[in-house]
């Protein structure tokens, strides 16, 4: 058939939304919707620092992509991008091609080390399920050794983390919760584990609420974890980080959660690059392409009235997706195209399970269990808008602490 055909690279957020989007707006005859992704299954990232502490299990934050689309409807390939040949309106794959009409990059972020000596070799990160559930089972491996291996040392316990962003605070609320669950079970003494949140700026979550930032570092110190606020990692070796003037922190595991990157397929496809990421549009298409669009972490969308881009979240996101498909849906059938407009619901942060901080509804401050429940809803919503009320009830969060 003629059908134009649509195709969407990754399938996280902003791939899944637009694929669910596009079967919801387009009949059948109208397209063919192609989505590719590198594995069979989706992922919810923002649910990957509980994976890599080890508090949920990686099945809960995963499904299968052809539970969620009909392949009768959602033709459905698992391979890995290679390079967009934008010239030719086709996509390398690593094992095939495919060509499109219209395209959609939704291929994420990449680990930013900013050329940091040694990090990209000895630091872990939280990029995807694999590298997410390695810093858990190397976790447990090094607590599983100690009382065993006569030359551990008590610094094999320390878990030393690089950044502390929303990834980092996140990532150490779940290991204050995990980190007494392995002393128990490895019989360890639990005042000999550490926990580090090592931060360049003069305070963890730069920028965000003084309030809220204040609350965060208080519970999580409380819970036992320590902070090294203004201090600039220079380098990282096998088991520390060298910082400031030259002094070392030591550490049995270490996990860089200091910035992302769009994903480096942009840049091999010849596309403009600002700081890892295009620039694009306000219909959120590249500069100069007709038929291409960039959404989610692969794309700097500005936000006008601040004069800088927004923040890459999942919430912006799930919204690309929404005009993506909507303009997709225009190209198709004739008609304007609209401008993306951010709708800010807030930000969340887990500070471990039954606890949590943020903003709702333009400003409201929460703290403690009630954040800690919106955190879930937050959650659950996106499984109700991917697959409804069932979808929940496979996945969801449904214990509130
Ligand atoms: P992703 O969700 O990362 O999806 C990209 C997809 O592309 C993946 O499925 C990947 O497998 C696939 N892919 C990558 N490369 C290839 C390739 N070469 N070929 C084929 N497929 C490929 N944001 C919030 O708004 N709220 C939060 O609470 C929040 N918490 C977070 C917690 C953590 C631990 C992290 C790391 C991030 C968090 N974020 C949060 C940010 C949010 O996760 C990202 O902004 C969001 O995932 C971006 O969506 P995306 O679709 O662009 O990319
Ligand atoms: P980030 O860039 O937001 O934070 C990285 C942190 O590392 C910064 O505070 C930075 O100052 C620090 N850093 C960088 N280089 C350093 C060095 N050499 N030494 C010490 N510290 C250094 O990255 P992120 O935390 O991964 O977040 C990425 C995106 O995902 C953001 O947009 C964030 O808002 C979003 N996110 C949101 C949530 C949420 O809403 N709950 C959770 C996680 C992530």
């Amino acid at each position: 058939t003629n059908k134009p055909r649509i195709v969407i690279l990754g399938a996280g957020y902003a791939g899944m939304m637009t694929t669910k989007r596009l079967t919801q707006k387009l009949g059948a005859e109208e397209a063919e919707i192609v989505l590719v992704n590198k594995h069979n299954y989706h992922y919810q990232t923002t649910w990957l620092h509980e994976i890599a502490a080890g508090t949920r299990n990686q099945n809960q934050a995963r499904m299968m992509i052809s539970d969620v689309f009909n392949p009768n409807r959602v033709r459905l390939i698992y391979d890995s991008v290679v390079e967009v040949k934008k010239d030719e309106k086709r996509v390398l794959l690593e094992n095939s091609e495919i060509s499109y009409d219209y395209l959609v990059i939704s291929l994420g972020f990449e680990t930013n080390t900013f050329g940091i000596k040694g990090m990209e070799k000895n630091a872990f990160s939280i990029q995807d399920i694999e590298t997410s559930r390695l810093i858990s089972e190397h976790i447990e491996y090094q607590f599983a050794k100690y009382t065993l291996d006569p030359k551990a040392k008590k610094e094999d316990l320390t878990i030393l983390v690089g950044g502390g962003g929303f990834t980092g605070i996140e990532f150490v609320g779940e290991l204050a919760e995990q980190v007494p669950k392995l002393c128990k079970k490895y019989d360890i003494d639990p005042s000999i584990p550490k926990i580090i949140n090592v931060e360049a700026a003069p305070s963890i979550l730069p920028g965000f609420n003084e309030v809220l930032v204040a609350y965060a570092k208080k519970s999580l110190e409380d819970r036992g974890v320590e902070f090294r606020i203004g201090a600039k990692i220079q380098e990282c070796k096998k088991n520390s980080f060298v910082i400031n003037d030259g002094e070392e922190v030591k550490a049995g595991t270490i996990v860089w959660t200091g910035g992302v990157t769009g994903n480096s397929i942009l840049s091999k496809s010849g596309f403009e690059i600002t700081k890892g990421k295009v620039t694009v549009n306000e219909d959120l298409r590249a500069p100069g392409e007709e038929d291409i669009f960039i959404i989610g972490d692969c794309a700097w969308v500005m936000n006008k009235e601040e004069g800088r881009p927004f923040p890459p979240t999942a919430q912006a996101a799930m919204q690309h997706a929404d005009t993506c498909a909507s303009n997709i849906k225009a190209l198709l059938q004739g008609g304007a195209l609209e401008s993306f407009v951010f709708d800010d619901k807030g930000t969340v942060a887990s500070l471990g399970n039954a606890d949590a901080m943020g903003t709702v509804f333009s400003g409201t401050k929460l703290y403690g269990k009630s954040a800690s429940a919106m955190k879930k809803v937050i959650d659950n919503r996106y499984l109700f808008l991917l697959g409804g009320p069932r979808l929940i009830l496979k996945k969801g969060k449904l214990r509130p602490f």
